[in-house]
């Protein structure tokens, strides 16, 4: 190699950044460039940079005096190519304004120039990053190398301790700066490793300019709705010519030491970049190691600059950091992550060959489903410890008796159930690397081909052969064995496996690392692609037509479509009206609920926050019973004479204080809202109905027409047709009338409600939910129904309560939200809760009132107050009854806004907790002085929730509350769940 024409490190040593001060970087400004300003410094490694600002504080620029060890070409080299981003790439560049000239510091002649300052900020700090914020950075990378593709320019020729090309003998010399030697020892063994993975794809690796400092603390953002995008980048410092692919690399090394990153975090920068600017499979192959490597040089250097240049902060307090991003780089083998990010970019993997050959022969064999879709998951079943054993003994046991099964057989590459975990904020390890199987019978093992046998006990075999490794061990573990084993032909006897006992089975690439019987979901294509499915070496067909979990299909050679979570959102957009929308982006595929907990196809359980629906908690066995027993008995319509109904209708009435007491049944709270205008048009004879803002009362045309809220339509308020009448929605924390003057909401609805009359248009009904449940769950203002129902009941309309959200238990103190107001309405709706998700709705109002409904015919439901939708109706109330999930809403709703409460002491986007019982709102604000509403953090927050395992979604027509209404069973163990983990998003970030 000739020397470079650059600094060359390997030939000057460290370079520590030049001494300049304060006073000395202000005169510069003032002498070089005519600047009067304030020069405030800023971190670097390797130079000295200050923010320059005018006595106004207005921001005029950066300056920065480079390293005196770097050349003029070098210089200019850098201010060349960010000159020409910024003129070809639609990206902020931090280009030079003035400059460069030579001054002088303590360290020798540098060169001083003045850069463009980038308002938005870096994305540094240890905050979290959101997944679309890593993909800014991996554009940002891309756009960066697509746009330095053919820039050449003499400056360029330098060798710099940053470039990946480098990184063995890097490490090689400053390893023995690290002063830990454990850390060390590890440092030279990643380094040692990840080197010998490129070395030999070196040649194929393309080359061009590298800005070779994309990272974090280069990139800097814009803001928009309250979350950051990557939009610029500054600090050409490390421009220089070398593999294309370190500019990912470095890129997203710099995204590891964020709060809540792993390896897979780097996954939509890495995506990102490769739809900018294409990686080849060489690229794609080297990319983790350079990783590590890029973290290894990280760490070395850090310590080596931190022993020359004590002073520096800046390098001193990089590293831990530092030391972060390297234990997370090697916390997944590179290997894996390899595989991973060929399967992510569509390389794939060659499947493994496996000879023909067998382990064992067996008779008839059962597969054991321990998917989320296992029947035997049924009942909360997948959470009884050691239920796998268990299953397989009952299977066993039956085929004794029966003939039938002599073995037991897991599937490859299944998420587990059975593996997972409730309240876990980390995904837990659920995807099978190999098989689970167990016999009747004792039977021999056998070598399926011939190899080098290692054990390191009668329960742990590992056979080697033919670029395999076949692992049996009888504890489940896939432990290392120590070396050295003995050559065994086909067919050699391995050992005996007793009856009953559980063999673990694990085929895997020679060269791959050992695994673990389940590995995460994220990592799971990464690991089985270096594993094959063991199944046909114990004389089964391969564990093929399964459903797969998250994306597993390619890397199990499953056919697209064969039921991951994308493939069905596919099916779906293809025919299901897209405006039925979802809840997430990019949401998880969920087949399982129980009690408060929903089970993702992929084994990752979250804590239901959400479902007010299943107020019982999801797939209630009571439920599912009574159903069945009904279904298997009769389900018609209530025209026919049957006890069911009848007793529905008599426990319903019970619960209502008079004169509340005849039922029309029908089925969502949409079809109960309408019926209950219909019916008080007929009694009243009025044709107009006033309602309150934001709320929202169903899709059908008529309660359609009564909801205002923004959420649902934003152009609902202009839209009204001219029968309906919208008062202001009496929103006491940020409503026109706040706090203590709240009580204003009342007379101001009353007024409408009498002019109404007055021009001889008096309102049939008023309608409005009796605690505030669109707004976040905020009590309405004391007394507002009471003032309300009687001004219209003055003019001979009717009071409708409308309970479809809030009602039934849910509040806590209140089984009704009108209790909470001390009123009775006329009419009250009710539906979600009533049915636990079965579709069930009711009207409830007086005798009188129902009859009017004569005049407009008779009312008839075909399946309102069916017996099944009955008995599902009964069974919720028995069971709200027995379960005392009211008392329950309002001891672990009380706990739970306690903790919310506490939150809001320690973070300013709290900006209010709403509520009662089990539905409580947390309202989050930008400024508590101007309330303005948090709405983009607030999905970001949700998304991040997600992410964490908790449901959670806004609502609110500013879309900045979290609504908070879990099925009533929650404990406080979940509540403290939910409160913990958005502790941790807020103190995190989102
Ligand atoms: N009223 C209120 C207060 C509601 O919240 C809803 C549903 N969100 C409805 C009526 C309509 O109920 P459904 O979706 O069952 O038709």
């Amino acid at each position: 190699m000739t020397a470079a024409t650059g600094v060359d490190f390997f030939r000057s040593g460290a370079l520590p950044a030049p001494v300049v001060d304060q006073a000395a970087a202000e005169r510069i400004a003032a002498a070089q460039f005519g600047l009067a300003v304030h020069a405030r410094p800023l971190g670097s490694q390797q130079d000295s940079n200050f923010l320059l600002t005018a006595s106004d504080s207005t921001v005029l620029g950066v300056l920065k005096i480079a390293n005196p060890a770097f050349s003029a070409a070098e210089i200019e080299a850098q201010d060349a190519a960010a000159g020409h981003l910024a003129a070809t790439v639609g990206l902020r560049v931090g280009t030079v304004l003035h400059g460069p000239v030579t001054v002088a510091t303590a360290s020798g002649p540098a060169a001083a120039r003045v850069l463009r300052y980038l308002p938005g900020g870096p994305l540094a700090g240890p905050g979290y990053l959101a997944p679309a914020v890593v993909a800014g950075l991996g554009t940002i990378a891309g756009e960066v190398s697509r746009g330095l593709r053919y820039f050449t320019h003499p400056g360029l020729d330098r060798v710099l301790q940053w470039d990946l090309r480098h990184a063995d003998r890097l490490v090689a010399r400053l390893a023995g700066q690290v002063r830990d030697p454990g850390l060390r020892s590890e440092v030279q063994d990643a380094a040692r490793q990840a080197w010998s993975r490129v070395q030999p794809l070196a040649a194929h690796l393309p080359r061009q300019a590298v800005h070779l400092d994309v990272t974090d603390d280069n990139v800097v953002c814009r803001t928009r709705d309250g979350l950051r995008t990557p939009d610029g980048v500054i600090d050409f410092g490390d421009l220089t010519t070398t593999w294309a692919i370190c500019e990912l690399a470095i890129a997203i090394t710099s995204v590891l030491h964020h709060a809540g990153a792993e390896p897979c975090s780097t996954v939509p920068a890495i995506r990102a970049f490769h739809q900018i600017r294409p990686l080849s499979f060489e690229e794609a192959a080297v990319l983790w190691p350079l990783v590590v490597l890029r973290a290894a040089v990280l760490v070395v250097s850090g310590e080596q600059q931190a022993a020359i240049d004590a002073g520096n902060t800046y390098v001193t307090g990089a590293l831990d950091r530092e030391r972060l991003m390297f234990t997370q780089a090697t916390s997944v083998p590179a290997d894996v992550m390899t595989a991973l990010i060929l399967d992510e970019l569509g390389f794939g993997h060659p499947p493994l060959r496996v000879p023909a050959g067998t382990i064992l022969d067996q008779a008839r064999s059962q597969t054991l489903d321990l998917s989320s879709q296992s029947d035997a998951a049924d009942g909360g079943a997948w959470l009884i410890p050691g239920l796998e054993d268990r299953l397989a003994e009952q299977v066993l046991a039956s085929g004794a008796a029966t003939g039938g099964a002599g073995a037991v057989v897991t599937r490859y590459g299944e998420a587990r159930l059975t593996a997972s975990r409730t309240l876990a904020e980390d995904s837990p390890a659920t995807v099978a690397t190999g098989v689970d199987l167990w016999l009747a019978c004792p039977a021999e093992l056998t070598a399926p081909w011939a190899g080098e046998l290692t054990s390191d006990g009668p329960d742990h075999i590992v056979l080697t052969g033919g670029g395999l490794t076949l692992t049996l061990s009888w504890s489940g573990s896939d432990r290392a064995v120590p070396g050295g084993g003995r050559p065994v032909p086909a067919k050699a006897r391995l050992g005996t496996l007793a009856g009953g006992s559980r063999l673990h089975v694990n085929l895997r690439a020679a060269t791959a690392p050992p695994m673990p019987p389940l590995v995460r979901p994220e990592y799971a294509p990464g690991w089985l692609a270096l594993a094959a499915d063991p199944a046909p070496l114990l004389g089964l067909p391969p564990t093929l037509g399964r459903p797969p979990t998250l994306g597993l299909a390619p890397a199990l050679g499953l056919a697209a479509g064969q039921g991951a979570a994308e493939d069905l959102l596919a099916r779906r957009d293809a025919s299901f009206a897209a405006v039925q929308e979802l809840y997430y982006r990019d949401p998880p595929r969920i087949e399982r609920g129980w009690r408060h907990h929903l089970a993702g196809t992929d084994g990752r359980v979250y804590l239901d926050m959400v479902n007010n629906v299943a107020v019982l908690g999801h797939a209630h066995p009571r439920i599912e019973t009574a159903v069945s027993r009904q279904l298997r008995r009769l389900n018609t319509n209530s025209r026919f004479n049957y006890a069911a109904v009848v007793e529905f209708t008599e426990r319903l009435t019970a619960r209502l204080p008079a004169p509340l007491d005849a039922v029309f049944l029908v089925n969502s709270g949409s079809e109960a809202v309408d019926l209950a205008l219909r019916l008080a048009l007929a009694a009243t004879g009025h044709k107009d109905v006033v309602a309150i803002r934001e709320a929202y009362h169903g899709w059908t045309y008529a309660t359609d027409a009564i909801s205002t809220s923004a959420a649902d339509n934003p152009n609902a308020v202009g839209t009204r047709p001219r029968w309906v009448h919208a008062v202001d929605a009496p929103n006491s924390y940020r409503g026109r009338y706040r706090g203590a003057d709240a009580y204003r909401y009342a007379p101001e609805a009353a007024q409408l409600i009498a002019a109404l009359a007055a021009a001889g248009r008096p309102a049939a009904a008023f309608v409005a939910e009796a605690f505030y449940g669109n707004a976040g769950g905020m009590a309405l203002p004391a007394g507002y129904l009471a003032e309300v129902y009687a001004e219209v009941r003055h003019h001979g309309g009717l009071a409708i309560a409308d309970e479809v959200q809030v009602g039934y238990g849910r509040l806590g103190e209140w089984f009704w939200g009108f209790e909470q107001q001390g009123v009775v309405p006329d009419i009250v709706t009710m539906a979600k809760a009533m049915g636990n998700g079965y579709p069930l709705g009711a009207v409830i109002t007086s005798r009188a009132i129902a009859e009017r409904y004569r005049d407009q015919g008779y009312f008839f439901s075909s399946t309102g107050g069916s017996p099944v939708s009955s008995v599902v109706g009964l069974t919720v109330l028995d069971v709200i009854r027995d379960e005392g999930l009211q008392a329950n809403a309002a001891r672990v709703g009380a706990h739970l806004k306690a903790r919310l409460e506490e939150l809001a002491t320690r973070h300013e986007l709290i900006g209010a907790v709403h509520g009662s019982g089990l539905y409580l709102g947390v309202e989050f604000v930008r400024d508590r002085g101007t309330l303005a509403p948090a709405t983009g953090e607030t999905w970001a927050i949700c998304d991040r929730m997600l992410e964490l395992g908790v449901i959670i979604q806004p609502t609110g027509d500013r879309m900045c509350v979290l609504k908070i209404k879990p099925p009533l069973c929650l404990d406080a163990a979940g509540a403290d769940f939910f409160a913990d983990t958005l502790d941790r998003v807020l103190t995190e970030g989102w």
